[in-house]
């Protein structure tokens, strides 16, 4: 893993901090289903980072669900106030999938690419400048 300056965040209320010491892997956003109801109508927009470089303080409730694939997924929010923090999936724990407006700085890792494009609604803004898979990307996990 690339060592990087520390990079914080946490969520609205502050009950839950964050450091990350690493770059991310990925940086994307998500059109699937399940982020449209985490980001209230949007996409879900976020660094994927390995786990052992992110230190989570403060209690975080955990809801599981299965994805299409039947994988396990967690998605972590904050119970006080409900901001969505983050998640990971059962198969990739070594990985976390972390919310970009949880950031201190949400300008620090700008997405690189869109995955799920075909589930995204007819108005959703795209950029289409940017890598667009229809789907799940191999190897990363799903957000
Ligand atoms: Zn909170
Ligand atoms: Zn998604």
């Amino acid at each position: 893993m690339n060592d990087a300056a520390p990079v914080t965040g946490g969520c609205l209320c502050g009950a839950v901090r964050y450091t990350l010491v690493a770059e991310p892997v990925a940086a994307r956003q998500c059109w699937c289903r399940l982020c449209q109801y985490l980001a209230a109508g949007s996409a879900t927009t976020n660094v994927i980072v390995p786990r052992a470089a992110l230190t989570l303080n403060g209690a975080l409730a955990d809801y599981a669900s299965h994805a299409d694939s039947g994988n396990a997924m967690h998605r972590h929010f904050c119970p006080s106030c409900g901001t969505p923090v983050g998640g990971y999936a059962g198969v990739r724990a070594h990985l976390y999938v972390l919310r970009v407006g949880t950031l201190d700085d949400p300008d620090h890792y700008p997405p690189q690419a869109t995955i799920w494009t075909d589930a995204a609604p007819r108005w959703a803004l795209i950029d289409r400048d940017k890598p667009c898979h229809i789907g799940q990307p191999a190897a990363t996990g799903a957000s």
